[in-house]
């Protein structure tokens, strides 16, 4: 492990520990970087680790645990010398040329690149037996989880554009799929609407919420509310996809650069390159499309490669030891 002395500048700390930030980590490792990755004291290993099944990550023909692949990850990190501390960052400095990253601990370190790789949360229903079940029947991505769902019946929470691609996507697989709305109208925009209604596998569920799911190990049935007469009923699924938003994970940061209008941070073109200097993003926090742990693996790596070569490109012009004089001036 690398000691932080107080004068220590690194070369790049990462914050985050899923697949984007552990493909950031074997990456820049691997280029001698030393990174740090700082990790999270209690969320090591990212969305990943709430999941069982992951069937569609390539090189695991049988499919893998979520958290096996997570610590595979680490692990393959840490052989490179990746130096993973399990803290959180609890502020950071990065419109200056040396970044400082605050921890949990309170030390704080120095770096001249900062990977951002801090994920996205899915929001949740809150209800009693969601995460419970979670990886059980209750799922947040279509995409990664339909598959299971053949020939079965289930629901969709949700009444915007990705709770009707879900739904849509999920008619593939099974049998009927509920969509259970709160109110008597989508947000959707209208093309997805009358896609989804078009669809006779789809049935709605106007003015209803989940209050509670159901299940022994695995989802047998949702408990509903209806939000206009208040009257309690049950509906029989083996499986819920809660599909009602997510949060891209940017509290720490979003003052200090730029945002999109979906709330990830905004990055040139298809580079990791954030709107400040040796700022560097990855995976779903600047992601408000695909959302999967491979295309975060692979930002992570864009972001890894986009570190390098501008330390290199510091390094060869003095660029940093300039601005480094204007900081300590
Ligand atoms: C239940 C579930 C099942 C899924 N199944 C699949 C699947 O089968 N296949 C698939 O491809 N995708 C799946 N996904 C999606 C996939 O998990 C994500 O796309 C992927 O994990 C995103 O990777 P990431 O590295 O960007 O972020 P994350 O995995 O979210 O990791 C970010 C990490 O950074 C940490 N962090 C945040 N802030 C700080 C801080 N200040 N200091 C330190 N650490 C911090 C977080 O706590 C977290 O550990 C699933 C998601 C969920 C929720």
């Amino acid at each position: 492990m690398t000691e932080q002395t107080p004068d220590q500048v690194h070369d790049v700390v990462i914050i985050g520990s899923g697949p984007a930030g552990y493909t950031a980590a074997v990456y820049t490792a691997r280029a001698n970087l030393s990174p740090i990755v700082l990790a999270g004291s209690v969320t090591a290993g990212g969305e990943l680790m709430n999941t069982t099944e992951v069937e569609n990550f390539p090189g695991f023909p049988e499919g893998v645990m979520g958290p096996d692949l997570m610590m595979n990850m680490e692990a393959q990190a840490r052989r490179f010398g990746a130096d993973i501390r399990h803290e959180d960052a609890t502020a950071v400095k990065l419109d200056q040329p040396i970044k400082e990253i605050t921890l949990g601990s309170g030390a704080v370190l120095h770096s001249r690149a900062v990977i951002l790789a801090t994920g996205s949360a899915y929001r949740e229903l809150g209800v009693p037996g969601e995460k419970a079940l979670s990886g059980h029947g209750v799922s947040w991505c279509a995409t990664c989880d339909g598959f299971f769902f053949r020939e079965q019946e289930i629901a969709v929470v949700g009444g915007g554009d990705s709770a009707m691609e879900e739904a849509l996507f999920l008619t593939k697989f099974a049998s009927k799929v509920y969509v259970i709305h709160r109110r008597e109208e989508l947000r959707a925009s209208q093309i997805m609407a009358d896609r989804a209604k078009a669809n006779e596998k789809i049935e709605f569920i106007w003015n209803s919420e989940v209050t509670e799911v159901h299940g022994e190990g695995k989802v047998n049935q949702l408990a509903l509310r209806n939000t206009v007469t208040g009257a309690a009923s049950t509906l029989d699924v083996t499986g819920l996809f809660v599909a009602i938003g997510h949060d891209p994970r940017v509290d720490l940061f979003k003052d200090q650069l730029q945002l999109t209008e979906d709330g990830t941070v905004w990055v040139d073109g298809r580079s990791s390159k954030t709107s400040l200097p040796g700022v560097f993003a990855a995976g779903d926090v600047l992601d408000p499309t695909y959302r999967q742990a491979i295309t975060a693996a692979g930002s992570g790596c864009a972001a890894a490669i986009d570190v390098e070569h501008w330390l290199g490109a510091m390094a060869s012009s003095d660029a940093l030891e300039d601005q480094m004089a204007v900081q300590a001036a």
